[in-house]
């Protein structure tokens, strides 16, 4: 049957391009396609398999030629303000990395100003690179929130909870009480969003877990945590506890499906058992588990137990870049070799697991993760021309294994147009690299001391 519109379509903003991966429905490429935006949302989208589009006026046209859309990228776990880190300890293991290189610099140094400064750099570096939302756990998450602001970024800021005192807090009831304090501050925020992130296993005790897990159900919001990092992690619970970190958790009611795992490289079938009966989510950051030599998250064993697998970078300082699509093909490449299985992760898939399902860990994904009517806008446009994309038989595979982070021209969030023609709109770039460099001298002082 023909489509006819008898009146046309008014809207602010126009997108037009060559392809579109929509994410939903699934394994889908589109041809000759027009999005519509309207106040943030996308109110049509429109392509070859349309025989009658209508007109659309819209108040500004942006066509993208010979470009992908898709969702903006959702980098689902990570320390933004540690992008001041990035190289600063290479080559050693996560607990020597933690308690001899990592955790003095941050003591000495990752005071609000270090927060506010390393936070726009990484969303600098983000945005660049096709992220429109990230999800971030660092000490002053109101700093973070304000960089975000600034940036018109999307984000979720797990806030942190330890046992022990930083320059944030300094028992686990005050890191508590300021993460309720945000939540009732952001609660209405279009663009932010509050969860706990409570550290790691290792780094908090019963009672103050059980405490959040009541909390995060009343708020109905996310709980964040690094889960089976490494071995050594798993090893000492067991010695400590008598049994593994994910049964700890499961016993002590903080899993369900408002839990995000970020790494889980060493399970057994229990494990999986565990985290697939309480729906929790999985974010798998293979560069840092490659960089800290962590393991490899069994991706595809987790997708076939119909768990939800998300993309992260982590930390600037364990991987050593914040690019979501370098970070895809890493794990589009790693799933296959682990799962000793070329299919096991086509290209649509790898594309889904850096937007909808991140946008579904964070639970967001009513709001972004797929360009489809009434979700928000939050579009990337990534030219096709530059000559490692020719021939292009399908775009998704181009995307996946030939896409080059410069090659991201546009980006919009929530409507919000941040890059332009490849350029920041929101950020000063020089202003952001002249006030990295003042930290990298401070911090290259620091480190050669060792402190
Ligand atoms: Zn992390």
């Amino acid at each position: 049957m023909k489509h006819t519109f008898e009146t046309p379509i008014e809207a602010d903003i126009l997108i037009l391009a060559r392809w579109a991966i929509p994410v939903v429905p699934r394994n889908t490429t589109w041809e000759n396609v027009s999005i519509a935006i309207s106040a943030g949302e996308i109110i049509a989208v429109f392509h070859s398999g349309f025989p009658n589009p209508p007109q659309i006026n819209a108040k500004e046209t942006v066509d993208c030629g010979n470009s992908t859309l898709l969702p903006g990228f959702v980098n689902a776990h990570g320390h933004a303000a540690m992008s001041l880190f990035r190289g600063i300890a290479d080559d050693t293991a996560l607990q020597p990395w933690l308690n001899e290189k990592i955790w003095p610099l941050e003591a000495k140094h990752a005071n609000r100003e270090f927060v506010e400064d390393g936070t726009l750099l990484a969303i600098a570096e983000m945005i660049k690179s096709g992220t429109t939302c990230f999800a971030d756990m660092y000490f002053f998450p109101d700093a973070v929130a304000e960089s975000a602001n600034k940036a018109k970024i999307r984000a979720q800021l797990a806030c942190p909870v330890l046992d022990f005192a930083t320059i944030w807090a300094e028992t686990a009831d005050e890191y508590i009480a300021k993460t309720t304090e945000l939540y009732d501050t952001y609660r209405f925020n279009e663009l932010l969003s509050i969860a706990f992130g409570p550290h790691a296993p290792y780094s908090i005790s019963d009672q103050p877990l059980i405490k959040l897990a009541a909390l995060a159900e009343e708020l109905d919001v996310p709980i964040h945590m690094h889960l089976h990092e490494t071995a050594e992690e798993v090893e000492a619970a067991y010695s400590e506890y008598g049994y593994r970190p994910i049964k700890r958790l499961a016993d002590l009611g903080v899993l369900s499906h408002r839990f995000v795992g970020i790494h889980a490289t060493q399970l057994n079938e229990n494990d999986i058992l565990t985290i697939a009966g309480a729906g929790i989510n999985i974010v798998n950051c293979p560069e840092s588990n490659m960089k800290l030599a962590g393991g490899f998250c069994k991706v595809h064993e987790l997708q076939s137990n119909n768990i939800n697998v998300a993309l992260g970078t982590d930390g600037c300082a364990s991987n050593n870049d914040l690019d979501m699509i370098s970070e895809m093909r890493t794990a589009a490449l790693v799933t296959k070799v682990v799962a000793g299985d070329a299919s096991a992760m086509p290209a649509h898939k790898a594309i889904e697991m850096a937007t909808l399902n991140g946008a579904r860990a964070l639970g967001q994904d009513h709001l972004i993760g797929s360009l489809e009517n009434g979700k928000q806008a939050d579009i990337i446009a990534i030219s096709m021309d530059d000559i490692s994309q020719i021939p292009i038989y399908r775009p998704e595979s181009n995307i996946v294994y030939s896409t080059q982070a410069s090659q991201v021209r546009h980006a919009w969030c929530r409507g919000t147009q941040i890059l332009r023609e490849g350029k920041l709109t929101t950020i000063n770039t020089t202003l952001i690299r002249d006030r990295a460099i003042k930290w990298q001298e401070t911090l290259r002082e620091s480190a050669r001391k060792n402190v």
